[in-house]
């Protein structure tokens, strides 16, 4: 091999180096324990393929290239690094519609580039053409999408389902303008260029990204926001294969199906499908089924003092978090609680539900940030036998994941869902601020059970005063 020869070989290397890396960063993804590791893994496998890209023989603008690098570096380094884990969500969703950002540009430059040597449908550039058309499509549609969650997550944009009329009627004749200018991209007369049927494609599909998640309830929007996640990979394999980097269709493959089946997985864990979830149920207040039926009915009260004694002199405790102790921020004052419990000797375990939270692994993430021990968080299907035995389940800021009407009532928007079984618990506690409902919008037979005692109050300061009172006993 001469010298040349090797140099040019250099970024396929690096290529496939970064490909196996960001396979390996994944699987490590699967577990919190070696969450942290797994993103450094992939982390140094984009690096990798940057490096690389810089020594491809037709490479150029290289002041260009490292002035956007630092450009885009900069923020996204700072966000990362303060971004509040409540506020997550949003901004995955602005890196992802980041992501669709580039594959729409990268498409549309490899499109202009080509454009003046393309001929028609019937040209052997078709296998070129086809994905960047897609890329252009599925980039955009990602692009915008995105940007509306992150707007509807941040409160710039109403979190309310907005809704008018002819809306489905809209979308699909987006859909079928988009259609007919990719056909026009390859069969314009002289009266439409080929470049300006590109352009009105690029502007539909934002467009319809847009339209696509405005009549969206905010709190869908994590399911959204993998929805448009898969889409960004896809976009992102595509112009792959346009532009023939083996690592952009592997990166891009291993995106799209990680944010499908994440997707799937949501909608199980919420026994809702994923039309029902595109095209608008429960969520975001806009049609959240009214909390009624046991609004009547008396909640009974119990002091942190008395939770204090139940719990201090428990044998087994489990701990069920979810929303309202994520917003509260209180999840260092949870571990601190079961740490007090544990000198005691209770046994404490956490119980977590795939979709307590508002993004899937939340509650993991959280606790792990509160140095919570992995062995203690176990998941549904391997807590749920254990509650019988159960002295005392304490529920923080959780309501749906813990509904028994998903077992019980057909009628229940969540009848299905799987749930916690916090009502098979000896007693129950429950600590939230008031008789606000949760994301589902409905009201809750176990806080009006035998068993049962609220502690109202925010968790966090709830947390508080019960750790002072666990501590005095
Ligand atoms: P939830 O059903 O939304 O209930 C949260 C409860 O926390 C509310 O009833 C609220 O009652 C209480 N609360 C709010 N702020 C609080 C605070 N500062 N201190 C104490 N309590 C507070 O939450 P969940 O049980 O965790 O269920 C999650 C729901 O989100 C599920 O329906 C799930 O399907 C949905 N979802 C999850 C994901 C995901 O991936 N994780 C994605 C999309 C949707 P008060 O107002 O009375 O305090």
């Amino acid at each position: 091999m001469t010298k040349d020869q090797f140099i040019a070989a250099i970024p396929e290397a690096a290529y496939l180096i970064a490909s196996l890396l960001f396979i390996f960063g994944l699987k490590r993804l699967s577990s919190p324990r070696t969450a942290r590791s797994g993103n450094l893994v992939a982390a140094v496998g984009m690096g990798l393929a940057l490096g690389g890209t810089f020594l491809l023989p037709d490479m150029g603008n290289f002041g260009w290239i490292i002035l956007a690098i630092v450009i885009g570096s900069i923020p996204g380094w700072l966000l990362a690094k303060r971004v509040k884990m409540t506020a997550m969500p949003q901004m995955v969703s602005l890196f992802n519609g980041m992501g669709g950002a580039c594959a729409l540009f990268i498409s549309l430059d490899e499109w202009l580039k080509g454009s003046p040597h393309f001929t028609g449908l019937s040209d052997t550039r078709l296998a070129h053409t086809f994905p960047m058309l897609l890329g252009i499509v599925f980039g955009s549609i990602s692009f915008t999408g995105s940007l509306v969650a992150f707007g509807k997550l941040q409160g710039l944009v109403s979190e309310k389902p907005l809704r008018w009329p002819g809306q489905k009627i809209i979308n699909i004749v987006l859909a079928m303008g988009i259609l007919a200018a990719a056909g026009g991209s390859g069969s314009a007369g002289p009266q439409v260029s080929p470049t300006t049927c590109i352009v009105v494609l690029a502007v539909l599909a934002l467009l319809l990204g847009v339209l696509q998640v405005l009549p969206i309830g905010g709190a869908d929007m994590p399911v959204v926001i993998s929805v448009l996640n898969s889409c960004t990979g896809l976009a992102a394999a595509v112009t792959g294969f346009a532009m023939q980097n083996m690592s952009m269709i592997i990166a891009g493959t291993l995106v799209g199906a990680a944010g499908s089946l994440l997707t799937v997985l949501m909608c199980k864990a919420m026994n809702r499908s994923l039309a029902k979830v595109i095209f608008g149920s429960f969520g975001g207040g806009g049609q959240a089924q009214a909390a009624t039926g046991s609004s009547d009915k008396t909640q009974r009260e119990i002091t942190a003092a008395e939770v204090a004694i139940m719990a201090g002199y428990a044998r087994k405790v489990i701990i069920i978090p979810g929303y309202g102790l994520a917003v509260a921020q209180a999840q260092h004052l949870v571990h601190e609680l079961e740490e007090l419990l544990e000198k005691r000797g209770v046994e404490v375990k956490y119980a977590i539900h795939p979709v307590a939270g508002r993004m899937p692994g939340h509650m993991n993430v959280l606790l792990a940030e509160a140095d919570v021990p992995y062995p203690k968080l176990l998941d549904m299907e391997e807590i749920n036998p254990e509650f019988e035995q159960a002295d005392v389940a304490i529920v923080i800021g959780a309501n749906d994941v813990v509904n028994p009407a998903a077992r019980t009532d057909p009628g229940s928007p969540i009848y299905g869902m799987p749930i916690l079984n916090a009502d098979k618990a000896k007693n129950i506690i429950v600590i939230k601020r008031g008789r606000g409902t949760g994301f589902a919008g409905i009201e809750n037979g176990l806080f009006f059970g035998p068993k049962t005692r609220m502690l109202f109050g925010d968790a966090k300061k709830a947390l508080q005063e019960l750790n002072t009172e666990v501590k005095a006993l």
